[in-house]
C-alpha cells in the first residue's frame, strides 16, 4: 500500500474514530495523535491496540504520537455538557470544585488567580469566548461576558500577556508519558514549550524511548526558536493556542519561519489545527481552508494535521481524503516543483549530505524511478527527506521503530526488512521491496545508499545505481 503523494496526513484520534482506525489508514493517515487532553488510559491503551492490529494486517509502518497536555490551562465541566453565554453575562471562575451553571464554572488553576487582576482578559475555547475580569479574589474570580457563545466542558483558558508560573509537565503529565511509554508510542509531543530547559527535562525523561516533537504555541518559545528545533526531533506549529496567545495576523508569517527553520535544521515539521476545521459539521471545507492545507504543502511541511475533524467531526474520515485529495492537486501543480526547488537547502559538508545530494542528482540523470535508503537510526533517510528530491524516498530499516518514526516525514516510505550485514544483500532488498512496495518495475533504475560497514549510524558512505531485474 504506497501513497501517491509526499506529504504526510497526521489525524487525532478520538470518539469519533475509535473504532474506524483501518479505514482511516486506507484513506490515507500515515501518524495517529493520541491527544491525552482527552480519554482515560483504558481509552488511549485500545486505540493503540487498535492501530497496531492494523498495523499488522496492512503490513504497514503507522507512526503513533503521545500528546501531552502541559500546563493547559481548562475550565471544569457542566452537567449537561455546556452552557451558552451572552455578552453582558456575569460569570464566575471557581478554583475549589463546584458544579456548572449559566453563571459560573470551576477553574482549577491557581496560577491564574494568583496573576489576574481587574482588567484581564481570559480567552476561552481557542478564544471564541472573550471574559474580562471585574473583581479577582484567591479562590474567584467575576467576570464580565465581552463575546459569548457556546461553552463546553473543559475548554481551553488562555490568558494572554499574562506570565504564569507553570512548570513545563504537570503531575499528569508525568503519569501520561510513564503510561504512553510503556504502551510504546513512537513520538511524544510536549505542549506549551517556552524554554530551552523544557525540552532537556524532557528529553531526559524519554531517553531513547521515543522521538521528541515540540508543539510551537507560546511567544516565549518563539524567542528561542533556532535553539529550540535544534534540540528536538520534530516540530510542530500549534496554531490553535499560538493565534490566541499572539494576534492571529502573526500565525501566517510565523508559521512560514518556523517551516522555514525545520526545514533548514532537518527536523520534520507538521502544520496543526483548524487546517478543515468546518468539517467537523460539514461534508466539504471553505475554500479558505483548502486553500490552508494547500499552503503548507506548497511550503513543502513534512505534515499536516486534523484535530477536531477527526477526533469529534461528524465527517472524520471524509476530511482525511479531502485532506489528501488537496494534497496530491498541489503537488501535481506545476508551481510545486518550482517552488520546492527555489527553497532547496543548502547540503552541510557531511559524507552523509554528500552521498544524499548524489543520490538526488543520480535519480535525476539516469530518471531513476525512486531512492532507496537503508538505515538503522533513520538519521540519513532524514537527510535524504531534507533533500526534497522528485523522486519518492523508500527506506529499508531493520528497526520497525525508526520505520514507524519516519512515517511523519515528507516523502519517505519505511519497510521493515530483516537486518542485514552485507552490501550485497542490502541491494537485494532495495530492489525487492521497491518492487514489492510498487516503486519500480521491472526493468527500471533505482539508487540505493547504504553506510558501510553494516549498523553504525549517521555512516552512510556508499551510493549504487541498480537495475531492477
Ligand atoms: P492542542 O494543540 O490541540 O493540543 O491544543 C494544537 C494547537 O494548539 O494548535
Ligand atoms: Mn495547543
Amino acid at each position: 500500500m504506497r501513497r501517491y503523494r509526499n506529504t504526510k496526513i497526521v489525524a487525532t484520534l478520538g470518539p469519533a474514530t475509535a473504532d474506524r482506525v483501518r479505514e482511516l489508514v486506507e484513506t490515507g493517515v500515515d501518524v495517529f495523535r493520541l491527544n491525552f487532553s482527552h480519554g482515560t488510559h483504558d481509552d488511549h491503551r485500545a486505540i493503540y491496540r487498535s492501530i497496531r492490529e492494523t498495523e499488522q494486517a496492512l503490513g504497514r509502518p503507522i507512526g503513533i504520537m503521545a500528546d501531552l497536555q502541559g500546563p493547559k490551562l481548562r475550565i471544569g465541566t457542566f452537567p449537561d455538557g455546556g452552557i451558552t453565554l451572552e455578552p453582558g453575562d456575569t460569570f464566575r471562575l471557581h478554583l475549589d470544585p463546584v458544579e456548572g451553571s449559566r453563571n459560573r464554572v470551576q477553574l482549577p488553576h491557581p496560577e491564574i488567580f494568583a496573576a489576574a487582576r481587574a482588567g484581564t482578559e481570559l480567552l476561552l475555547d481557542d478564544g471564541r469566548i472573550r471574559l474580562r475580569v471585574d473583581q479577582s479574589t484567591a479562590r474567584m474570580l467575576k467576570t464580565e461576558v465581552i463575546t459569548g457563545g457556546s461553552l463546553s466542558d473543559r475548554k481551553g483558558v488562555n490568558v494572554p500577556g499574562v506570565v504564569l508560573d507553570l512548570s513545563p509537565l504537570s503531575d499528569k503529565d508525568h503519569r501520561d508519558l510513564s503510561f504512553a511509554l510503556d504502551l510504546g508510542v513512537d513520538w511524544v509531543a510536549l505542549s506549551f514549550v517556552q524554554r530551552p530547559e523544557d525540552v532537556a527535562q524532557a528529553r531526559r525523561l524519554v531517553g531513547g524511548a521515543a522521538s521528541l516533537l515540540i508543539k510551537l504555541e507560546k511567544p516565549a518559545a518563539i524567542e528561542h526558536l533556532e535553539e529550540l528545533v535544534e534540540m528536538t526531533d520534530a516540530v510542530m506549529v500549534a496554531r490553535g493556542d499560538l493565534g490566541v496567545e499572539l494576534p492571529p495576523e502573526q500565525v501566517p508569517g510565523l508559521q512560514k519561519q518556523i517551516v522555514k527553520l525545520s526545514r533548514q535544521l532537518g527536523k520534520p515539521v507538521i502544520v496543526a489545527t483548524q487546517m478543515l476545521d468546518s468539517m467537523v459539521h460539514a461534508p466539504a471545507p471553505t475554500r479558505a481552508e483548502a486553500s490552508d492545507v494547500a499552503t503548507a504543502v506548497f511550503d513543502s511541511a513534512d505534515a499536516v494535521m486534523l484535530s477536531a475533524e477527526t477526533a469529534t467531526g461528524a465527517w472524520p474520515v471524509e476530511a482525511v481524503a479531502m485532506m489528501d485529495r488537496i494534497i496530491r492537486a498541489v503537488e501535481s501543480d506545476r508551481f510545486y516543483h518550482a517552488l520546492s526547488a527555489a527553497s532547496h537547502e543548502a547540503p552541510e559538508p557531511t559524507v552523509s549530505d554528500a552521498i544524499t545530494l548524489a543520490a538526488r542528482q543520480v535519480a535525476e540523470t539516469v530518471s531513476a524511478s525512486c531512492i532507496v535508503t537503508y538505515t538503522v537510526s533513520g538519521s540519513t533517510t532524514l537527510r535524504a527527506a531534507r533533500e526534497r528530491p522528485p523522486v519518492p524516498v523508500l527506506c529499508i530499516t531493520s528497526s520497525l521503530r525508526t520505520a514507524r518514526r519516519l512515517a511523519i516525514t515528507w516523502g519517505v516510505h519505511a519497510v521493515h526488512i530483516p537486518r542485514e550485514e552485507r552490501f550485497s544483500a542490502v541491494v537485494v532488498r532495495a530492489t525487492e521491496s521497491a518492487l514489492a512496495e510498487g516503486f519500480a518495475r521491472s526493468g527500471d533504475k533505482i539508487v540505493v545508499t547504504a553506510g558501510v560497514p553494516m549498523g553504525t549510524p549517521g555512516s552512510t558512505n556508499v551510493l549504487r545505481i541498480e537495475r531492477v531485474p
